[in-house]
């Protein structure tokens, strides 16, 4: 398998088995999987290349089955979409992410104005009550709208062309911000971006992974800030595993960035001290 730092070997290993064995077990394992609390969340923290600390996390889900042990998302997330088990699935996301968020905001020093980034799938956000669901969260967790930033994939966007605007609009009505995520792997007009207020552009893995290695790896960077500036979107690099990497993306300016470099995914109760060991510079 790929080695995407550490623990994703394994999962290979189970998706395999998951496809030998039944892809059946697996779906109707992860309809309990919910409620035997199988499921976790870990957070990486989103870092302000200027000074290297957090000012925020992105939270990204991670299935412990009882028997296959860990199965990565990109492994089992496809399978929630299919069998519309993401609809539970991310609801329980959204309001898990955002309590510990508001959380580590009310009771660690320094973590005041952190930003909570959460995946939704497209089948949340055409499911006609998705704005509700946002809203009881936000109720219920008592964290700032402007805290939240919601991550669509590119494609998801492309692949919903009847996206109900209405939906966005009470999104915006209600203060979160839109972020687009694995933004240039999709070859898209680009035109939603004017009628998505998106806050945010998440430049994906990929071209980070060229920088310093290819000439032109640069390039499509360079392209996404002008756009970003002159649209007013923030913009931050997925995927910085290299001082290399961290010293091109400086140089280009671009300001957020999210990677191996400053910390895997990690459960809740490590970041505490993850940020004592990571201060500010
Ligand atoms: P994503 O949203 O693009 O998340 C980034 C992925 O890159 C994560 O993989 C993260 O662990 C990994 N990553 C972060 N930094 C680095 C790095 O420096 N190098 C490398 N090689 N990888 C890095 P992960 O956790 O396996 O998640 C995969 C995808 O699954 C996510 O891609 C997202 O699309 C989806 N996903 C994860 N959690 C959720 C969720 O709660 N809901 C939904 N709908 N999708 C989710
Ligand atoms: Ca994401
Ligand atoms: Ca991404
Ligand atoms: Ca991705």
């Amino acid at each position: 398998a790929k080695s995407a730092g550490g623990d994703s070997s394994a999962i290979y290993d189970v998706r395999m088995t998951g496809r030998a064995t039944g892809r059946l077990d697996l779906e109707s394992d992860l309809r309990l999987a919910l409620d035997r609390n199988e499921l976790s969340l870990n957070y990486q923290p989103i870092i302000d290349v200027s000074t290297e600390g957090a000012v925020g996390f992105e939270a990204l889900l991670r299935w412990h089955h009882h028997e296959h042990g860990p199965i990565m998302p990109d492994a089992f997330i496809p399978i929630a979409e299919e069998t519309g088990m993401i609809l539970p699935i991310g609801t329980w996301v959204l309001r898990e992410a955002l309590r510990q968020v508001q959380q580590w905001r009310t009771q660690v020093p320094g973590a005041e104005n952190f930003t909570a980034a959460v995946n939704i799938s497209g089948r949340q956000l055409v499911a006609g009550d998705f704005p509700d669901v946002v809203e009881a969260a936000i109720r219920d967790t008592g964290i700032d709208p402007a805290a939240i930033h919601l991550e669509i994939t590119e494609t998801v966007l492309m692949d919903q062309p009847d996206l109900p605007k209405e939906t966005l609009q009470r999104l915006a009505r209600l203060g979160v911000g839109l972020s687009i995520d694995d933004f240039g792997t999709g070859y898209s007009s680009l035109s939603y971006l004017k009628w998505l207020s998106a806050r945010t552009l998440k430049i994906d893995r990929t071209f980070v992974e060229e920088l310093g290695a290819d000439p032109h790896g640069a390039t499509i960077i360079e392209l996404v800030l002008g756009m970003a500036e002159s649209l007013r979107l923030d913009v931050v690099a997925e995927g910085v595993e290299t001082a290399v990497q961290l010293g091109e993306l400086r140089r280009l300016g671009v300001r957020l960035a999210q990677g191996y470099l400053w910390s895997k995914p990690l459960p809740a109760e490590r970041i505490p001290a993850w940020l004592r060991s990571h201060p500010a510079n």
